[in-house]
């Protein structure tokens, strides 16, 4: 399988610690705050200038939140099926407070997806599973597995194109359905309440014809990079660093070796709990 790394999505809406000018008046204080908001907002701004780089869409870049300010990325293309879910990104957590949604994709791998079930168990923790079709198909066992552990399915497409928002509606249809065929199929019906595109590559008609289909299009705020195998204890810190973000985190459990994510789960999971994080599902 072709290796593959999945860009950050932008996100307009300032993390929670993101300072905000104005809110102390004292002169002293207030210019140490103009400052640190301009270094801040500096290194913001590079890295949305980096995340721009890597961005292929410019969807990613517009429409990226389920936020009411992007009405234009909900609006229903008439000339498609209707929608029957939310056809808005979703990047925040179904239950309030203090949460995760983890989100492991490219699977079902017979190395890999066992593993990862079980340091999941282990850590009485949930995930979103977003298969390739053609895994599912392989490994209809390991897809059952993950149904009955009670994680959820997402659909990743057939063919893991990252390059499909540039492909005719035709064929990102095709890759849709496709994979969610494929992906029920190989659980005997079970619901698949997510689409996620390949490298996050939406469009407004790819989310569409997923919420046509009764999936809600799923993002991500966390990129672990674990896909680059940048170490376990860089993915954790990377992890820990970017929940400031939001919720949403990208692992990886198929499409190579992903023995240092299944290391990385081994250290995150226990501290998440100790940490007091509840795991959570996405919106759907
Ligand atoms: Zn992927």
């Amino acid at each position: 399988m072709r290796e593959h790394h999945e860009p950050k999505p932008s996100d307009p809406t300032p993390p929670s610690w993101y300072p905000r000018v104005g809110v102390t008046s004292h002169p002293a204080r207030r210019r140490t705050a103009v400052l640190r908001t301009a270094v801040l907002g500096a290194a913001a701004l590079t890295l949305l200038g980096a995340a721009g780089v890597l961005m292929k869409a410019p969807e990613r870049l517009t429409q990226p939140t389920g936020s009411p300010a992007a009405p234009a990325a909900t609006a229903p293309d008439p000339t498609l099926p209707a929608p029957v879910a939310d056809m808005s990104i979703s990047r925040q957590s179904e239950d309030p407070g203090k949460t995760v949604n983890l989100t492991i994709d490219d699977g079902p791998d017979p190395q890999w997806t066992p593993r990862v079930l079980d340091v999941l168990a282990r850590n009485d923790a949930k995930a979103v599973f977003c298969m390739l079709g053609p895994n599912a198909q392989a490994h209809p066992d390991l897809a059952r597995q993950v149904v009955a552990a009670g994680h959820r399915l997402c659909d990743h497409s057939v063919s893991h194109d990252t390059a499909m928002d540039h492909k005719d509606v035709a064929y990102q249809e095709k890759e849709i359905v496709d994979g969610l065929t494929m992906v029920q199929d190989a659980t005997g019906g079970a619901p698949v309440p997510y689409y996620r595109a390949p490298g996050g590559a939406f469009t407004p008609e790819s989310r569409q014809i997923a919420a046509a289909h009764g999936m809600r299009p799923l993002g991500w705020n966390v990129d672990t990079r674990d896909f680059e195998r940048p170490g376990a204890d860089r993915i954790v810190e990377t992890a820990k660093a970017q929940l400031r973000i939001g919720p949403t985190v990208l692992l990886h459990d198929g499409g190579g070796n992903r023995a240092q994510t299944l290391a990385a789960l081994e250290q995150l999971l226990p501290w998440l709990k100790d940490n007091g994080y509840a795991f959570s599902f996405p919106q759907q």
